[in-house]
């Protein structure tokens, strides 16, 4: 690392270009490997089966800040953040393996704490933790959750298969995990500049409870399998609802539009995007860590749709041609642009998942 002259920086490629720069070289020499990088889990064939594998990483001071997370909420945002993967592929999560790195300033009771979390993600999900690894970190702590889940191979889904005509839904709301996290920052800046004040998050429990202690997409895809169909194309929305509908445009070659009315949002959300002076669907386009599913379905199937609980229809896919846009209320149609996040350049904790 003496020489860095003529080298690129991390930034100037972004994650996903970062990613595709390093891994574009490979190649899967297994038959069994059935899809490998690029959508929410890796998808194994074994038979009629798929073995569905997904990791992620939260890091100390990039993903989450101790001053305002109580571990046993990080435990179970740890776990559940990946289960979302699973789902997310039309999948059912069935095992975790658990990695740690941890500085000297953690004691014992603190790391139950933590597991405590775990445990509970664990039994409420059905989920087994099967392994890991600890090991000791110069600062700070460090968390890598792998889940794998299973599903018949021929119900998995992708983030490639959407075509024009399908119509766009998402489950939730949105907006709410980004809101809550400023509300904790704030709070936080606050407490830093006069110890004295106590924190003021009265009120504020959906919101802020949605950035501590998010839960993923189970029942929907419960719903699914109970009703016998499944969507053409899926994402959870990790980045940002933009970002997440980038990506299911690009893999599947098409355009998109996003109607601005039927966007969920849930009231709290919206009152406290306004006291932030931000419009509400900047938040709920743009925020991330939502853990709601974003999918497409084939018209032919939107009975079951329009009957599902917590679902929400709120545009259409379109030819690659249309683009990708927002119909606004006022009647305006203007291109969406995702925010591409860059969590090299930007130390907010949220995204990245
Ligand atoms: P998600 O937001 O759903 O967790 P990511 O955006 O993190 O997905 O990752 C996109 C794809 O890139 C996934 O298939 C992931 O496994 C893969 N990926 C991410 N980082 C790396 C890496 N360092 N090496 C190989 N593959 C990676
Ligand atoms: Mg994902």
């Amino acid at each position: 690392m003496a020489d860095n002259f003529n080298k690129t920086d991390v930034n100037e490629l972004g994650e996903f270009g970062l990613i595709d720069r390093l891994t574009q070289e490979f190649v899967t020499e297994n038959p069994s490997t059935h899809k490998g990088i690029g959508d929410d889990a890796a998808v194994l064939k074994m038979g009629e089966k798929a073995l569905l594998v997904s990791t992620d990483m939260l890091i100390e001071g990039i993903h989450f800040d101790l001053m305002y997370t109580p571990l046993k909420h990080l435990g179970y945002k740890s776990v559940v953040v990946n289960l979302s993967d699973i789902y997310a592929m039309n999948g059912q999560p069935k095992q975790i393996t658990l990695s740690i790195a941890i500085s000297s300033k953690y004691t014992v009771e603190a790391l139950e704490e933590f597991y405590e979390g775990v445990f509970l993600a664990c039994k409420n999900y059905k989920v087994d933790l099967i392994g890991g690894d600890t090991t000791s970190s110069p600062k700070g702590m460090s968390i890598s959750v792998t889940a794998i889940g299973e599903a018949d191979l021929e119900k998995v889904v992708y983030r490639s298969g959407a075509k024009p005509g399908d119509i766009l839904c998402a489950t939730g709301n949105f907006g709410a995990a980004y809101l809550g996290l400023q509300i904790l920052e704030r709070e936080k800046q606050i407490y830093l500049s006069n110890p004295g004040i106590q924190p003021d998050l009265e009120n504020q429990d959906y919101i802020v409870g949605r950035q501590l202690r998010p839960e993923a997409g189970r029942q929907t895809i419960g719903y699914f399998e109970k009703h016998g169909f499944r969507p053409t194309a899926m994402i959870d929305v990790s980045d940002g609802l933009t970002s997440d509908l980038f990506h299911i445009c690009r893999q599947s070659g098409v355009g998109a539009y996003i109607e601005e009315g039927k966007v969920p949002i849930h009231p709290d959300t919206e009152k406290m995007a306004l006291q932030f002076n931000m419009d509400p669907i900047t938040a709920a386009l743009n925020g991330g860590e939502d853990y709601e599913l974003l999918f497409s379905i084939d018209p032919s199937d939107l009975e079951h749709v329009r009957y599902m609980p917590g679902v929400f229809i709120i545009g259409e896919i379109t030819k690659a041609d249309d683009g990708i846009k927002l119909h606004t209320t006022g009647g305006n149609i203007h291109d969406m642009q995702a925010q591409g996040w860059n969590h090299f350049k930007n130390n907010n904790p949220s995204k990245d998942n």
